[in-house]
């Protein structure tokens, strides 16, 4: 058994040692190879469990590089915030080769190593798509969109199917060299993000890559090219055509960056605001919409760029609250005050998920986070204690005065559950307001005597 499995094993090695010299052939004809003296990337930045991956990769004979978003950070000297892995082993041999590994995904296959706390994302070569021969195949739709991309390939087509020469760059751990086939470090190096290939083309077959232009540019303060810019206030329309779930799972990225004011600048600038989150070009249309909106995403981008959590649900309640406070006022003339309120935010859900698909938990802390809102107005009697101990409470009242901040409402109020909150319970009771609710009157029950007597009478 164990003699098979040796077996195996050098015959891969065999395998991998002709492709790895016909790779190099191809690599000195296109790629530059960037040695460590130019390219400085400081190692300490380079999680283990990415090195560990590439050796386990290289020890079995196969190519491992180091790819993608983290080579660019390394280049700018930023921690990166994940590591992918691109090699030419197939995903079912990393599978082998690493116990604590799986294979995910469709439209990519991938496999994801575990190490501890840490996943590295390992990425066969994928080979180059071409359009006109794959047409009727089924892996691309009618406006180009790719479907499937499960086509492998050698270390040059994987990266021509990149998408920004940035992260078109391969690291190797081993030689500490960068292979670099589009000039990338050029272009990081002056700061610019460039399209590899023709812009419209590769939006067609992606337009998901538009938001990733806007992503990064914020992210990273680079500059996107003048040609890569270009088309994308033309076919902003494509993203129409693009899942909810992965439209949503952008959005996330891209508002969960630290940059998110930023990203909403670029992303106005270049008229890719709307249909996104289908609404927020109507809130941002509003004056006091859209202070509400850019001051959700302040919060955000601060506590995150302070290394703190930063909760979905909030932001995306921040995002829609304007226009759950526009169909609340409507379904007011239908149904009671809180009923009515409940009403709204199902309508402003269902509304928005026709677009964007906001992950169900999510959804329920931003319904919970609404609903908690004007019990804050409440301050009489037993309901601020109440309310003070709910699981939501912090969060519905970061939110609160978010509303005190945009002037949406008094900032007395948001004054007054701050002091609430750091008060002993003496003080507390001493600020209650006197109750004007009015009393709910309880149906005197007719006396089963008088009942007698009427029936009797
Ligand atoms: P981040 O810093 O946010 O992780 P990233 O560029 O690493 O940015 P990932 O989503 O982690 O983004 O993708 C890893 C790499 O995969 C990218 O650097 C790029 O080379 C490639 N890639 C990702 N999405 C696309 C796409 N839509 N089209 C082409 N290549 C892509
Ligand atoms: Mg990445």
């Amino acid at each position: 058994m164990i003699k098979k499995f040796l077996n195996k094993v050098f015959k891969k090695r065999e395998q991998a040692a002709v492709a790895i010299s016909e790779a190099d052939l191809n690599l000195s004809q296109s790629a530059k190879k960037i040695a460590f003296k130019k390219h400085n990337i400081n190692q300490d930045l380079i999680s283990s469990a990415a090195l560990k991956t590439c050796e386990g990769l290289q020890n079995a004979g196969f190519d491992a590089y180091i790819v993608g978003g983290a080579v660019r950070d390394l280049l700018l000297d930023f921690k990166p915030k994940d590591f992918d892995v691109a090699t030419n082993a197939e995903p079912e041999e990393v599978n082998r080769i690493f116990r604590r590994s799986r294979i995910i995904g469709r439209r990519f296959r991938l496999v994801h190593v575990l190490w501890g706390r840490e996943t590295i994302e390992v990425s066969t070569f994928r080979g180059h798509h071409d359009n006109n021969q794959n047409k009727d195949d089924g892996s691309t739709n009618d406006t180009g969109r790719i479907l499937r991309d499960n086509i492998f390939g050698s270390l040059e087509d994987d990266a021509v199917r990149r998408d920004f020469t940035a992260n078109a760059l391969y690291y190797n751990p081993k030689t500490q060299e960068v292979l670099d086939f589009h000039n990338g470090v050029a272009d990081v190096k002056a700061r610019l993000l460039r399209m590899i290939g023709e812009p419209i083309t590769r939006y067609k077959e992606d337009p998901v890559r538009m938001l990733r232009a806007v992503r990064l540019s914020a992210k990273l303060g680079l500059k996107i090219d003048k040609a890569t810019e270009k088309p994308i206030a033309e076919l902003a329309d494509l993203l129409q055509d693009v899942p909810p779930s992965r439209l949503f799972d952008e959005m996330l990225k891209l508002f969960l960056s630290g940059h998110a004011i930023e990203s909403i600048n670029i992303l106005r600038a270049q008229h890719l605001h709307h249909g996104l989150l289908p609404l927020l070009d109507v809130v941002l249309e509003q004056p006091l919409g859209e202070k509400f909106v850019m001051l959700g995403l302040k919060n955000t981008d601060d506590r995150i760029l302070e290394g703190k959590s930063s909760n979905p649900s909030f932001l995306f309640a921040a995002l829609l609250w304007h226009e759950v406070l526009k169909a609340w006022q409507v379904q007011q003339k239908y149904a009671p005050m809180i009923p009515a309120l409940y009403n709204a935010m199902d309508e402003v859900v269902q509304l928005q998920a026709k677009k964007l698909a906001i992950h169900n938990r999510f959804v329920s802390t931003m319904k919970e986070i609404w609903a908690m809102q004007p019990r804050f107005e409440q301050r009489a009697g037993k309901r601020p204690f109440a309310l003070i101990t709910h699981p939501r409470y912090r969060a519905a009242y970061d939110f609160m005065l978010l509303r005190c901040e945009s002037g949406e409402i008094a900032t007395e109020i948001g004054e007054w559950w701050t002091t609430f909150a750091h008060a002993n319970s003496e003080q507390r009771t001493a600020m209650l307001l006197p109750d004007t609710t009015p009393k709910k009157r309880r149906k005197r029950k007719p006396k089963k005597t008088a009942v007698k007597e009427a029936g009797s009478a």
